[in-house]
């Protein structure tokens, strides 16, 4: 049994109602569910997007192998995630991240644990300090508190509920 954090996120559609149904699909596929963190919006950087993002991490204990896992995720992605339009699909309303697989570390051309940029984000960061704050990072040796407090990331975060 593995304890597996996730980053949801969505910016597209009814963002609440997608994330979760996205835990409803995940409490079927993945395992146990454990907590989730409030949700945090997100300013859209750079460019504009029709709403900001929103993002939550999600815990579960799972006996899944972490590609098992990245398997049944990408399908809920694809399940939840275009709407249909006539006959065509459009863009991706919510994306699911695998933070970390407990203590593992996972390198290879489908996945890379911990999530690379956990570091550079305030939206993963914000979230995962609620939940876990003294957790130490696998490859960084800091806490999460710590990654969080000397990150640059500017983008503006806010509690969303
Ligand atoms: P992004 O999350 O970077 O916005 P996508 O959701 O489209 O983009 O994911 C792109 C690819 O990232 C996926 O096909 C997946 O194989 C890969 N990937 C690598 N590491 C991870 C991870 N920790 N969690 C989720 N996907 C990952
Ligand atoms: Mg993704």
């Amino acid at each position: 049994m593995t304890r597996v954090y996730f980053l949801l996120g969505g910016n597209i559609g009814n963002r609440e109602g997608l994330l979760a149904e996205a835990i409803e699909k995940m409490k079927i596929e993945v395992g146990a569910f454990i907590q989730t963190s409030s949700l945090y919006e997100t300013e859209p950087w750079g460019f504009t997007h029709e709403q900001n993002f929103l993002n939550q991490v999600v815990v579960f204990d799972s006996e899944l192998p972490a590609i098992d896992i990245l398997d049944k995720t990408q399908a809920i992605e694809k399940e939840l995630g275009r709407v249909r339009k006539k006959t065509q699909y459009c863009e991706r309303t919510i994306d699911i991240d695998i933070l970390f697989y407990g203590d593992s570390i996972i390198e290879n051309e489908r996945l890379s644990v911990p999530h690379p940029r956990i570091q550079e984000r305030s939206f993963a960061l914000y979230p995962l300090e609620e939940l876990i704050p003294e957790f130490i990072h696998p490859i960084l040796k800091k806490t999460i508190k710590q990654l969080k407090d000397k990150c640059a990331d500017e983008l503006e975060v806010n509690r969303f509920n």
